[in-house]
């Protein structure tokens, strides 16, 4: 089967309500916008459109997110703009389509810059936390394909991925997505150790796996029908990456980290989630302090689930974790799961809120968390200089203001400006995402007295009156001497 039946099927399968002509309309659409281009491994163009959209039907993101995933190259790649994305898929699609070109526009200028101005992005794309999700995927795609690119590339995507993708995904609570990133960087950066970890799981995933899970399923089934529970069990090996570090920090070989396999199980209900808790405890010995109560007591990002370790079979440790179908997506999918349980707005805040609870409580990453709680709380906009830069200036700053953020003189010497390539009044206000270039005339004598009515930020502000100043002594002299 293709790459593109197998992602319809999974649309189909995940939602069975879905418009599927629109998806296909979309695909052959931008199959069409990048026809005759191609990846740097020599594939069509569209083969990256198609994953980037695959991975966010397999996460089960809405409509809109899947299609803009295939669209999300057209308007910087190809001659079509993203007014012609509006008329086709309308609004919602093309608004999610703007967002990653704007995250495309950050420039690359060493790396410690290049990480602030992402950062700044991330957050202005915040406003709908999908731009987000479609960045990672498409940003998964990227790194399956880094052999192709030079090294110098290789190296600033890894350490982006590792530095912004993979934290904010986590921060979203996107742990399928930070793991895969995570994973892939790792694969590209340590064959060598990827793979024995790698080979080590499927090793055990032949043997001991199928049979441990076969085993504890069968006791579990008899306990559960005691008490009239459905359950779908499931054994899992927590992602490579992870594994690898904990090997390193606690100085462990493989077998030695216990929690290396753990079992899933779902259930109907969260009184089922209790019943089967109590199950498994009769089945087996609870390991001290192992037992942990997340749906009572959520974890910040939202997290919910049953943990306990037991001693299995021969003393094994298993950890388990219980939960519902709901917890479970949620956990898996973060954000992107909100969409089918709650509604897009719920979702949009429920990031925000998920940003302060975890900023209360998480020990690490404090910068990171820093940084997010000033730029979101202190109503930042984030725009662009023409070379590339991203500027913060405070919401509902003008042209103006951002002409003397960038240098004093730019600002005294402002005639005119560009926004988002047209020419624009000085006063107009700003919006993140957009590209301001400031006109300016050197003969110009200094600010007009006028701008202090819609400027916003104090340097503005003073560098105005200053000149006012002067100008006033000077006209006063002038005056004087006239008489
Ligand atoms: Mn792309």
């Amino acid at each position: 089967m293709s790459t593109y039946s197998d992602f319809l099927e999974i649309i189909k399968k995940n939602n069975p309500k879905a418009n599927l002509d629109m998806v296909k309309l979309a695909y052959e659409y931008a199959k069409e916008a990048h026809k005759g281009q191609k990846r740097m491994s020599g594939e069509p163009y569209i083969n990256h459109s198609l994953d980037t959209a695959l991975t966010l039907a397999k996460i089960n993101a809405d409509m809109p997110t899947i299609i803009a995933g295939l669209l999300h190259d057209v308007p910087e790649d190809t001659d079509i703009t993203l007014d012609d994305i509006k008329k086709n898929f309308g609004s919602e699609v093309a608004t999610l389509v703007n967002g990653i070109t704007k995250l495309s526009k950050v420039k690359y200028r060493g790396i410690d810059r290049y990480v602030e101005n992402l950062k700044k992005m991330f957050i202005a794309a915040a406003q709908d936390s999908r731009v987000m999700i479609i960045k990672f995927a498409d940003r998964l795609h990227n790194l399956k394909t880094l052999k192709y690119l030079p090294k110098h590339k290789q190296k600033r995507i890894i350490e982006e991925t590792f530095k912004i993708y993979a934290p904010i995904a986590g921060l979203l609570g996107v742990w399928h997505l930070r793991w895969q990133l995570e994973d892939l960087c790792f694969e590209f950066l340590d064959p060598e150790n990827f793979n024995k970890i790698k080979e080590k799981y499927e090793r055990e995933q032949q043997k001991e796996r199928e049979a441990l899970i076969k085993k504890i399923s069968e006791n579990i089934a008899k306990e559960a029908k005691k008490c009239d529970i459905k359950f779908i069990i499931e054994g899992r090996f927590k992602h490579i990456y992870s594994v690898w570090l904990k090997m390193q920090n606690k100085n462990k070989k493989f077998n030695e980290i216990y929690d290396v396999f753990a079992m899933r199980i779902i259930v109907d209900s969260i009184p089922d989630c209790y019943k089967m808790l109590g199950a498994i405890h009769t089945l087996y010995h609870p390991k001290k302090y192992r037992f942990k109560d997340f749906i009572s007591m959520p974890k910040p990002n939202g997290y919910r689930s049953l943990h306990t370790t037991v001693f299995g079979h021969e003393g094994k440790l298993i950890e388990f974790q219980i939960r519902t179908q709901q917890m479970h997506e949620e956990a898996l999918y973060g954000v992107a799961a909100h969409w089918r349980y709650k509604d897009a707005i719920s979702a949009k805040s429920a990031w925000i809120d998920d940003i302060l609870k975890i900023q209360k409580n998480s020990s690490n990453n404090k910068d990171f968390i820093k940084t997010l709680e000033f730029d979101i709380f202190s109503d930042r906009i984030f725009v662009f200089t023409p070379r590339g830069d991203v500027i913060d200036l405070p919401k509902r700053a003008s042209a103006i203001d951002f002409a003397y953020h960038v240098h004093s003189e730019i600002g005294n010497k402002c005639v005119g400006v560009i926004i988002n390539e047209k020419i624009e009044q000085v006063s107009t206000t700003l919006k993140s995402g957009d590209l301001v270039e400031v006109i300016i005339d050197k003969n110009r004598q200094g600010p007009s007295i006028d701008w202090l009515k819609f400027v916003k930020t104090q340097s503005a502000k003073e560098h105005i009156k200053r000149h006012a100043k002067k100008q006033g002594i000077l006209s006063s002299i002038m005056s004087r001497i006239k008489q």
